[in-house]
């Protein structure tokens, strides 16, 4: 800007507040519009599609100006906040009059700043985090300014940046501070915001904190020993001083906890878990859109946070799984509990912005009807189970807060916030004001008498306020003192000086009843708010019961059981079946597996079987089950019981990250490094497909590697699916390991996927099926089919197209026709079953039960010359007309079951 140029002092005060944020968008408040100007202008009007316009501010000087009205300011905020925006939020803060109206910046809106109930997710917290490491270690502090709670925890070792990167993942901030002077080892989550390094400095956070905590040590908020943690809380804190220092009052707590008390998930295990996200990134088909049937906001949030960190105490398990047991077992109590839930709004987060000062009375009132829930619950305690009782008791309904707030507000929508009769001088004033208003109700009634003009009216007009009109032919009897303000067609309007003075005391009454009522209400909310940490008391005891029903709901409609957690090594599962598929699929169609893994099982299954046959929903479902008894969920299964796992590592398919320049393989083995690294002997291992991105050799030998160091060393309980079928025969050296594979049925050239896990090995792949299912063309399926039968029948080299040898590539068909003729695995190519299921009981451990030559469970086709007896025959017939395809496994039960009583007759001739 040209300095000669003389601006507006408007203009100057506002490039004063603009320095001090350069790096937000500055919102000043102007009347009835938040207007932005200059790039700010320009990048709100492309952001938010609003008109650019110019102003001048001074003699020649016109800047450019953009506004967005103040009452519709939350949408427009939201959006410039979701595209990754902060802005600086300016209130006229002194009244308007003569000169310059005194403006200040109240707040920064962050991504991880956001109080405002509409802007936020309601069923997931909002963190704002910071981090800090080095080599050796990581800290990680973070709030949620909208609940209140504020946690710090620091990794150390060799694993630090992966578990700081595991929690980060977990916790999916909003916002993340970062030192300016440091590259990240990883791609932090969240909107990411650099600040100076000086502020992670240790010492200066523990002041801060000591000052925020009124305390002199800071041992009892787990600072002690976690410097680098530390160092993050105090950034987080000032942070939210620089931002909006009304959000500080808030923190009351900060709770520090080891990296090791909960069972750790890295980012990629909860993504192919789909804990929280399905396939495509949303909620929908993840485990948690499965098991939340929370009623409240509260309640989900807690699930949310509870699916996050699984425990790994056996008592604290223990002591969750009662109370859902005995929620389950009392429908009525859980009913009447759930009804009441529906009707509890977000405690948790009103009582924060009441502390913060920024509650609205609507919230607050919804409150005391929340409160007035919780005591209706508490009540329900008197009819409850004693282990209920000891939930439904403790429950704080805050009677005395609910009656405050009962008898301070009135139900939104009443015309006032104030109820009558909480304030002697509101009273007072209002009395006062109804008397004027009515005075001036009866005054056209009083004046028609008084003057006998019949037609006189009393009417009330923006311009003029209250006045009395006469029409022209009643002039006359107009009275003396009535002065005349205006002529209208047919008319005159009059006023009086009465009718002044009391005009004059209803606009000032309604002023004071305004400024009164808000000031009532801000010692309503000083008042509740010193009773803070109750009214977080009970939210919390809210959630944990939420979480309860909605456990103990689904365990009902789903038929879940029990599982016995213990500090064994076992992993037996009896009938398990995966959460989410089943939901999908529908209970009907979905055929239950057994895992019988570590103590008297074997440590590590290995699993074949063709693509499509389960191998993947087994593995995921195996872990979840594991995952959801450490929540102290009840398990979709007939029964389990599970030895503690400290940590679930999984590799369940493929992908790339190439922008981060890992292709497929690479990054399936830096995944594989992790766990091969990081698993202990109490961990669960799930590895899908190890070894498929390089070539065959390569592939196999490096599972077969992982495997060894896996049973070996690690000694951790593993299910590894591999569609490397040689690797069965080249780990059978390993006594702790079992192979299994996917049962699938051929007949009439029809392959039928049973999903039935059994003892022993894949015979081959099916892949042409799959092909074919998949919509390939018949002709290439075709044609695939010759090339693979030519292969093995040996004729590899002969079968090019056009009949041209084609050295090489028959070669590799060989080495799967070595593999799928070998006696072993050839044995089902057609009509057979391919895995022997009733050998298949996965209860106790079985050793492979495949041997080379074995004789098929059932033989492939009929010797033609066998006669078939009469009454054997119509059973055949009825057998080979069966589309297995098409049958359900419970249809596929009833006709077994006829064909055994069939048997049985014929048995008993
Ligand atoms: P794979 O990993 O062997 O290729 P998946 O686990 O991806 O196979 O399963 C393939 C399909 O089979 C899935 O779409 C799933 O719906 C279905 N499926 C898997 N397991 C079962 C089961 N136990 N019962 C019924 N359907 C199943």
């Amino acid at each position: 800007m040209d300095p000669a140029v003389r601006v507006t002092p408007f203009w100057e005060q506002y490039c004063r507040l603009k320095a001090q944020h350069p790096d937000a968008i500055l919102w000043t408040r102007m009347g009835d519009f938040y207007e932005m100007f200059e790039e700010d202008a320009r990048v709100a009007a492309r952001e938010l599609h609003i008109t650019l316009t110019s102003r001048e501010f001074g003699k020649d000087f016109r800047v450019p100006l953009a506004g967005v009205p103040y009452h519709a300011a939350e949408s427009y905020l939201a959006r410039l906040i979701r595209k990754g925006f902060h802005v600086a939020i300016c209130e006229q803060v002194s009244e308007a009059g003569h000169g310059l109206v005194e403006r200040e910046v109240l707040r920064v809106v962050t991504p991880g700043t956001l109080t405002e109930p509409a802007l936020l997710p309601q069923r997931s917290n909002n963190y704002l985090a910071a981090l800090l490491w080095t080599d050796a270690a990581g800290g990680l502090a973070y709030v949620d300014v909208s609940t209140g709670e504020f946690y710090l925890v620091q990794f150390d070792g060799d694993a630090a940046t992966a578990m700081l990167e595991a929690e980060l993942r977990r916790l999916a901030p909003a916002e993340c501070l970062t030192p300016r002077d440091q590259a990240e080892p990883f791609d932090v989550p969240g909107h990411r915001t650099v600040r100076e390094p000086w502020q992670f400095e240790e010492g200066g956070a523990r002041e801060q904190l000591a000052l925020q905590f009124h305390t002199q040590s800071l041992a009892a908020f787990g600072c002690d020993g976690r410097p680098l943690a530390t160092a993050c809380a105090g950034a987080v804190l000032r942070y939210l001083g620089q931002t909006n220092p009304a959000l500080l009052p808030l923190l009351t707590s900060l709770r520090g906890y080891a990296p090791g008390s909960y069972m750790q998930l890295d980012g990629q295990s909860r993504r192919n878990l789909n804990l929280t996200r399905g396939a495509y990134g949303s909620q929908e088909g993840s485990l948690l859109a499965t098991l939340d049937c929370t009623q409240s906001a509260i309640g989900a949030r807690l699930l949310r946070r509870q699916l996050g960190q699984p425990l790994l105490d056996v008592v604290g398990i223990v002591a969750r799984q009662d109370i859902v047991a005995a929620l389950l077992d009392d429908r009525m109590l859980r009913a009447e509990l759930r009804r009441l839930l529906s009707r509890v709004l977000d405690i948790e987060r009103t009582s924060s912005r009441m502390h913060s000062g920024s509650a609205t009375p609507r919230e607050v009132w919804v409150l005391g009807q929340s409160l007035k829930v919780a005591r209706a619950m508490q009540r329900l305690a008197a009819c409850a189970s004693p282990t209920l009782q000891t939930m439904l008791r403790p429950l704080d309904g805050c009677d005395d807060l609910a009656a405050l707030i009962n008898g301070a507000l009135t139900e939104p929508g009443a015309g006032k916030t104030i109820a009558d009769g909480h304030s002697d001088e509101l009273d007072a004033l209002r009395a006062s004001s109804n008397a004027d208003r009515a005075w001036m109700g009866e005054l056209e009634v009083r004046e028609r008498t008084r003057t006998g003009i019949r037609s006189l009216k009393v009417a009330v007009n923006k311009v003029f306020g209250y006045y009395i009109e006469v029409t022209n032919p009643n002039r006359a009897l107009v009275p003396l003192e009535y002065v005349r303000k205006q002529t209208v067609a047919g008319a005159e309007r009059y006023v009086t000086p009465e009718l002044k003075d009391v005009e004059a005391r209803l606009l000032r009454a309604d002023d004071d009843l305004e400024a009164l009522e808000s000031r009532l209400f801000v010692n309503l909310l000083r008042r509740l708010a010193r009773h803070a940490d109750r009214l977080h008391a009970t939210a919390q005891r809210i959630a944990e019961l939420d979480v309860a029903c909605a456990l103990a709901e689904i365990a009902d409609q789903e038929r879940w059981v029990r599982p016995s957690v213990d500090e064994s090594t076992a992993l037996d599962i009896v009938n398990g079946r995966h959460p989410v598929v089943e939901r999908a699929i529908g209970a009907e169609g979905f055929i239950p597996n057994d895992c019988h893994l570590g103590a008297d099982g074997p440590q590590a299954l290995l699993i074949t079987g063709p693509n499509m046959a389960g191998k993947s929903t087994y593995l995921r479902q195996v872990a979840l089950i594991a995952l959801l008894a450490q929540i102290g969920s009840y398990v979709p299964a007939e029964a389990a019981r599970i030895g503690l796992v400290d940590r679930i590592f999984t590799r369940v398919g493929a992908h790339d990250d190439l922008a981060g320049g890992a292709s497929t393989f690479m990054m399936e083995m830096m995944e594989t490094a992790t766990i091969c690294r990081q698993a202990t002997a109490r961990s669960l291992i799930v590895l899908d497909e190890v070894g498929r991105g390089t070539s065959t050799e390569d592939g196999s030998a490096l599972a077969q590697a992982v495997l060894e160091h896996l049973h070996d060393h690690v000694q951790a309980r593993t299910l590894f699916a591999t569609h490397f079928r040689s690797l069965v025969q080249d780990v059978e050296h390993l006594p702790r390991l079992a192979p299994y594979t996917f049962a699938v049925l051929e007949l009439s050239g029809q392959v039928a996927f049973t999903h039935r896990i059994a003892s022993g090995v894949a015979d081959r792949s099916y892949g042409l099926h799959v092909a074919r299912l998949a919509g390939v063309p018949e002709n290439i399926v075709l044609r695939a089919q010759a090339l693979l039968d030519a292969a093995v029948t040996g004729q590899g080299r002969d079968c090019g197209p056009g009949g041209h040898p084609r050295p090489g590539y028959g070669e590799r068909l060989r080495s799967l026709d070595t593999e799928a003729s070998d006696g072993t695995r050839d044995r089902s190519r057609s009509g057979t079953l391919a895995t022997d299921p009733s050998s298949g009981s996965a209860h106790s451990y079985a050793p492979p039960v495949v041997e080379a030559g074995e004789t098929p469970a059932l033989p492939a086709t009929l010797p033609e010359a066998l006669p078939i007896p009469g009454h054997l025959s119509a059973l055949l017939r009825e057998l080979e007309q069966l589309d297995l395809v098409q049958t359900t496994p419970l249809q596929a039960l009833v006709k077994l079951a006829d064909v055994q009583q069939a048997a049985r007759r014929l048995l008993d001739r």
